[in-house]
């Protein structure tokens, strides 16, 4: 099975590719780039695909997606897949971990993993890997096996349920975390699972570079104090009061906090997620200078680059870090601009509307935290970020080499001969109206309801499988598991 796409305007990262691509075919055979070059003849392949000039980027990674954390496993990950591939991702990494939502239970990896897996296994139409959450002692122990056995090289902390649920009023912990009596979720088990990573690393030298640790950076204390001031004073509405309930600076003191135990642990590969503020960049830049040995990488997300508290549509725009005014937003753009942040991605994490509104709908507090946008990732890259100069050269860096070199996916990331044929073709010109009806996602409304998106991908290829075509999803899910790493 061969395929031969003509006349697309070929985007790579990395500093000798040029920064708008260049016009080129690509031979894919058996799932992988086999030429790249200009003028292959048409008799090369089985099926030719004429790009007609439109820009071929690497199918994005996607590094944090939450499948299944409000709907069923199976279930997101063939709908949130479908989502996916409109957006361009052709590889979603999704976080997982015991506790309530998700799988709701209890217990070991050892356990709950393979079921993971046998619930995710022949449903999605991307390629997909997991982070885990050591959230016991039990799991700091199943480090090794969950990366040797598994394949699983990144692992995650939740800073925040220190003492604060997910979305936002404080619950019984272990009860909520379903983790062992006797054992706190808390800064001095943060520290002992960077100590059980960076073992790891060292016991599994061949594999360290691949293996890191990922962090969602707020603070508990800060969090539960100014949810109650906002929440008394009851002047500030909706997004507004979300986002001062939980304020930049406990962002900023939880990238320092990490950054010290990360520090004191020895454990160099740290990846601070979904930055959302001026502060929270701040402190993670502050950080990347006072320790100049720890490997930071900056993430931020799609929805905090697109939309501020008063243009996202409605309270569906909950999320943690919340969505912030607009100087916080300039702010991650002039970050991004600088060369700051690593990569870009969607926290994916599909909530259905009779889970996300409280019977008061406009109970901004009683609302859940999170919602879909893997579909947006790439046209809404390209859209925003064309206006304020950025590269395509700089998006294929941060959709996809750069995920996928952190996260143990070297196979993936690039359009090269020998790499998995992953690719997101993008009409730069076609302009629309984000409407949650034409997403493939199950989440009925979006916070980008209206935005006028400038891009739009029209095609979609997973090793060289077409499933995205002219627009809509084609074929059967095909998506693998990936076992890092992966090459
Ligand atoms: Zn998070
Ligand atoms: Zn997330």
């Amino acid at each position: 099975m061969s395929t031969l796409i003509t006349n697309a305007r070929v985007v790579r990262p990395g500093s000798d590719a040029p920064e708008d691509g260049e016009l080129l075919d690509l031979l894919i055979e058996d799932g992988k780039f086999t030429r790249i070059e200009a003028g292959i003849s048409a008799d090369a392949a089985d099926t030719v695909i004429d790009a007609a000039g439109k820009i071929a980027f690497p199918g994005v990674v996607d590094a944090h997606q939450h499948w299944g954390i409000y709907n069923p496993l199976g279930e997101d990950a063939e709908t949130e897949s479908r989502a996916c591939v409109q957006g361009g991702v052709t590889t979603s990494l999704s976080y997982m971990r015991t506790g309530q939502y998700y799988m709701n239970t209890g217990g070991s990896y050892a356990d709950v993993f393979p079921k993971v897996l046998e619930a995710t296994e022949g449903r999605p139409y991307v390629d997909y890997a997991y982070h885990l959450a050591p959230m016991s002692k039990e799991h700091i122990a199943e480090i090794p096996s969950l990366i040797a056995d598994h394949g699983v090289t990144s692992f995650k902390i939740f800073m925040f349920y220190g003492s604060h649920g997910l979305h936002g009023r404080s619950v019984d912990q272990s009860e909520f975390l379903m983790t062992p009596e006797g054992e706190r979720y808390d800064l001095a088990h943060f520290e002992f699972v960077m100590r059980g990573i960076q073992a790891a690393r060292e016991q599994l030298g061949d594999k360290a570079e691949h293996i890191s640790l990922s962090l969602h950076c707020e603070t508990a204390e800060i969090m539960s104090a100014y949810t109650k001031i906002v929440e008394e004073e009851g002047t500030l509405q909706g997004l507004a009061a979300y986002s001062a309930s939980r304020p930049p600076h406990s962002e900023g003191l939880a990238v320092t906090i990490a950054a010290f135990l990360a520090d004191e642990t020895q454990l160099p590969n740290i990846n601070l997620l979904h930055l959302s503020s001026r502060k929270a960049m701040t402190a993670a830049m502050r950080m990347a200078k006072a320790f100049p040995h720890v490997n930071f990488r900056r993430e931020v997300t799609i929805g905090h680059l697109l939309a501020d508290i008063e243009t996202a549509y409605g309270l569906g725009g909950k999320v943690n870090p919340p969505l912030r005014p607009r100087d916080d937003v300039e702010a991650l753009w002039e970050h991004l601009l600088a060369g700051d942040i690593d990569w870009v991605v969607s926290d994916h994490a599909c909530c259905k509307d009779e889970k996300k509104f409280a019977e008061d709908r406009g109970d901004i507090f009683a609302a859940k935290s999170g919602f879909g946008g893997a579909e947006y990732l790439l046209p809404g890259l390209v859209s925003e970020g064309r206006k304020r100069g950025l590269s395509w050269r700089r998006i294929a860096e941060l959709t996809s080499l750069n995920p996928a070199s952190r996260y143990g996916l070297p196979g993936k990331g690039d359009i090269a001969v020998g790499m998995d044929a992953d690719i997101a073709l993008v009409d730069p010109d076609h302009t629309w109206t984000v409407r949650p009806e034409d997403s493939e996602s199950t989440q009925e409304y979006t916070p980008f309801e209206g935005f006028e998106l400038g891009a739009k991908v029209t095609d979609t290829f997973v090793r060289g499988q077409r499933v995205l075509a002219d627009g809509s999803v084609s074929g059967s899910p095909a998506g693998r598991y990936l076992h890092r790493p992966y090459k």
